[in-house]
């Protein structure tokens, strides 16, 4: 990335305060940067619940989203999600705008800040997908009452997220990388993020590479989370299992992030706004202060992100001047207070801990072009039909088979909600009134054509509601969908 600089030759920072406590938070962060002496400017910029108010439905301003092309580096506190008014995360449209594809979630032991887990050394870092997966956010009300969310997953993204995830460990001198998926039973989506994490490992020799089942790694991260260095996963895996991770370490209150794409980042606390704080003066702000650290790295500023990182750890472990969600109300030290501790701190290191020795990230140089994957050979075997149907699925079966005859087509089965119902297994299944009919082609060398489709799709009007419908292919010998719990 090459920074924006201003006539005086500093890096300019778009500054977003945020809602609630985050500008209590950047504030803190904004004046231990400066007390560094690091050559930063910054231009604040408003996005969040002042903006939805203004009526702008995305949460960011056209001058925000401005300022952030031209200086492609943003320090910001959390933004509100109001509920009632306002239509998306303003967070998430800021993430996906800019194509920040990696959110990377540190979490390490802090000393001075006790949870059952001190003294195991935890130090991991979540390499979190951030714009694909069920964050997407694409949702559809199939029948009245049966909600769907696509998890959409590509080839692209995975190789994107898996190849930072190897850079920051190679950036922290750290050993080895864990890919967590669920692709034992999504197989398509979360099976091409595995898939992605095996093809590109080679690459990365010096970096031992280990496959894990999601809900296991949240098991081995309550039971030995000092096992772990880096963990590259999906949008909600992430999501999830970073907030747990940061639980390990103390808590909202010391969790940092940042949002990296190409050629731009985010830099934010894992936390949210905490309305109940708001302006009391009374919050932990560590977490956009090591978030800004983050932002001091990856502009090379190595010495000043050392400088706040140990006085910060120092004044933690000494333990005189502490946040409120460490030592409670009454001993707590105000923001204000325990910001201008830290900073008397400086040129001061913890006892306790080494810091890392950090490189650069090296970020994966990715392609402006689509990623067209090109298959060699293609086949569409048929359809998966999705109807709304209020009464029995041997009604519906039947009365599919009887649309289907003299077609060159035929009905395999007739499941719901991802299990066969139809020729019955004699299995005990609630039943809902959204039905997947599975239809393929009576002659199994012969492709589905888009002609045979239409057709069909006529032969259906009026005796059928249907939703929508989903091709069946076959690339390059394997089949692009999977079964259903039943089908053979
Ligand atoms: P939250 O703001 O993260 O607060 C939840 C709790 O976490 C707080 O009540 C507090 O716990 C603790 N906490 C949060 N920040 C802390 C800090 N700096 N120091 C110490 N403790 C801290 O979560 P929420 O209440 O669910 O969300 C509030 C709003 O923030 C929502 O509108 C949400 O959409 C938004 N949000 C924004 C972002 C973002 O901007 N990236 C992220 C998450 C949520 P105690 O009550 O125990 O003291």
């Amino acid at each position: 990335m090459s920074p924006f600089k201003t006539p005086d030759g500093k890096v300019l920072v778009t500054l977003i305060p945020g809602d609630g406590i985050g500008p209590e938070c950047v504030n803190s962060a904004k004046k231990m940067i400066e007390a560094t002496g690091a050559p930063l400017a910054w231009e604040e910029r408003a996005a969040g619940e002042s903006v939805f108010k203004q009526g702008i439905p995305s949460g960011v301003t056209p001058e925000t989203i401005e300022s952030i092309k031209k200086t492609r580096l943003v320090l910001k506190g959390p933004l509100g999600t109001p509920v009632g008014y306002g239509e998306k995360s303003a967070n998430v449209t800021l993430r996906k705008l800019f194509e920040t594809y990696g959110n990377i979630r540190p979490a390490r032991e802090i000393p001075g800040v006790k949870t059952p887990y001190t003294g195991r050394g935890v130090d991991l870092i979540v390499v979190r997908e951030n714009v694909e997966d069920l964050y997407a956010g694409i949702e559809h009300m199939q029948t009245p009452g049966v909600a769907q969310c696509l998890k959409l997953i590509s080839r692209k993204g995975c190789e994107k997220i898996v190849r930072l995830g190897f850079e920051v460990a190679r950036a922290e001198g750290r050993k080895t990388d864990h890919c967590a998926t669920k692709a034992n039973i999504m197989k398509c989506t979360e099976g091409t993020l595995k898939r992605a994490f095996e093809a590109i490992a080679p690459e990365y020799p010096d970096i031992e590479s280990y496959h894990i089942i999601i809900d296991n790694c949240a098991h081995q991260l309550v039971k030995k989370p000092e096992q772990f260095d880096v963990i590259i996963t999906t949008n909600m895996n992430g999501d999830i299992i970073s907030d747990l991770s940061s639980a390990l370490i103390g808590g909202l209150g010391f969790a940092p992030s940042a949002n990296l794409g190409t050629d731009i980042a985010i830099f934010e606390a894992v936390h949210g706004s905490a309305p109940k704080y708001a302006g009391k003066n009374v919050i932990n702000p560590t977490a956009v202060v090591f978030s800004a650290v983050m932002m001091l790295r990856y502009l090379g500023m190595f010495k000043e992100a050392a400088t706040i990182e140990n006085a910060v750890l120092f004044t933690l472990e000494e333990g005189k001047v502490m946040p409120r969600d460490v030592v409670g109300d009454e001993k707590a030290a105000s923001t204000t207070g325990y910001t201008d501790a830290i900073i008397a701190a400086y040129g001061k290191k913890p006892s306790k801990v080494q810091l890392r020795d950090h490189k650069p990230i090296k970020m994966p140089d990715v392609s402006a072009r689509p990623d067209f994957v090109v298959a060699k050979t293609r086949k569409v075997v048929g359809l998966d039909l999705f109807v709304e149907w209020a009464s029995s699925v041997d009604e519906l079966g039947k009365g599919m088979e009887a649309v289907l005859e003299g077609t060159p087509l035929k009905l395999k089965m007739v499941s719901s909600r991802g299990t066969k119902l139809y020729p019955t297994m004699g299995t005990i299944t609630d039943t809902v009134d959204a039905f997947t009919c599975r239809i393929l082609m009576r002659d199994a060398d012969k492709d589905m054509t888009d002609e045979i489709l239409a057709a069909i799709m006529q032969k259906m009007s009026g005796k059928f509601r249907w939703g929508h419908i989903e091709k069946l292919q076959i690339f390059d010998g394997k089949d692009g969908f999977t079964k259903a719990q039943g089908e053979d």
